[in-house]
């Protein structure tokens, strides 16, 4: 009967009292779920990094990164 709540903020299922201690509010599941969305955030541009090494000039890198990550048009 104490008065705090340890919802998760993504579905509304109750989040652990250990893991809301360490800050996340989300329970396990949607946890899990954030971490790939953020780890897929910053892998994108590694699509190109698999299989072999492709050599590509510091412009054309330029290009490709503005061509496929159109959310951060920069410079
Ligand atoms: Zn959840």
């Amino acid at each position: 009967m104490n008065g705090t709540e340890m919802y998760c903020t993504w579905c509304g299922d109750d989040v652990p009292p250990l893991r809301w201690a360490t800050g996340r509010q989300t329970c396990l599941m949607c946890g899990e779920e954030h971490a790939r969305l953020e780890r897929l955030s910053w892998c994108v541009v590694q699509e190109y990094g698999k299989g072999p090494y492709q050599l590509i000039t510091q412009s054309a890198a330029h290009t490709t990164l503005r061509q496929t990550n159109q959310k951060n048009l920069r410079g």
